[in-house]
């Protein structure tokens, strides 16, 4: 079994490298952002109890993004591994992953603060299909048309503008990257260069899961 986690600051490309390394090697995405935004969507009380975290670039409670994995684990097609995008983010969080399943690579994409702000504000995604784009480095091929579906809205991110990006860069510096010594001590932690071509990042993931 392979269960992978995406690790990386807000913008480095996790949700763009998720699509294509599901294509490859048939993992399903769980992204706890995604989960979340439904969540939200629907008005459900967990949508409720996390509208204000995520608006205001913070972290959402950890006992609100354990149990929704613990729910998501249980799903069928969770049987042969996942791939978990955004998740965990903070050491508590691991440590509740690793009493339900063992993570047998973590992929840490690496993009440097100064070019955050611009990746993530350029940027906006497929609400049918979850494809990611961005204004200058990932346009579609005809303006507002989804080249991965061809049906989808585009749409960009309530929480992708400046005020909020500087948080949660603010909350992955304090509460998320300490996690990466907490794998590197575990001997399972890739660093991958993230400031390249796309192309070039999903090809030194791919060998890295080998
Ligand atoms: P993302 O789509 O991964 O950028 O997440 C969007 C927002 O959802 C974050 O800024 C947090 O408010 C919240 N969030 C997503 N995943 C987590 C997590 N694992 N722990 C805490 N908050 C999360």
């Amino acid at each position: 079994m392979t269960s992978i986690v995406l690790f990386g600051p807000p913008g480095a490309g996790k949700g763009t490298q998720a699509t294509r390394i599901t294509q490859s090697t048939g993992l399903p995405q769980v992204s706890t952002g995604d989960m979340l935004r439904a969540a939200v969507k629907k008005g459900t009380p967990t949508g409720i109890a996390a509208k204000q975290f995520m608006d205001a670039g913070q972290l959402v409670p950890d006992s609100i993004i354990i149990d929704l994995i613990k729910e998501r684990v249980k799903e069928p097609d969770a049987a042969n591994g996942l791939m978990f995008d955004g998740f965990p983010r903070t050491v508590p969080q691991a440590e509740a992953l690793a009493n339900i399943t063992e993570v047998t690579h973590v992929i840490a994409i690496e993009v440097p603060d100064s070019k955050i702000v611009e990746r993530i504000c350029g940027r906006y995604s497929c609400s049918s299909c979850g494809a990611v784009f961005h204004d200058k480095f990932n346009p579609t091929s005809t303006k507002g048309i989804c080249d991965e579906c061809g049906s989808g809205e585009l749409k960009r991110r309530a929480d992708d503008n400046e005020t909020t990006v500087k948080q949660r860069l603010n909350a992955y510096h304090q509460q998320t990257s300490p996690l990466a010594d907490w794998y590197e001590n575990r001997g399972i932690f890739h660093r991958i260069d993230g400031d390249r071509e796309i192309d070039n990042i999903t090809q030194d993931i791919l060998l890295a899961l080998k």
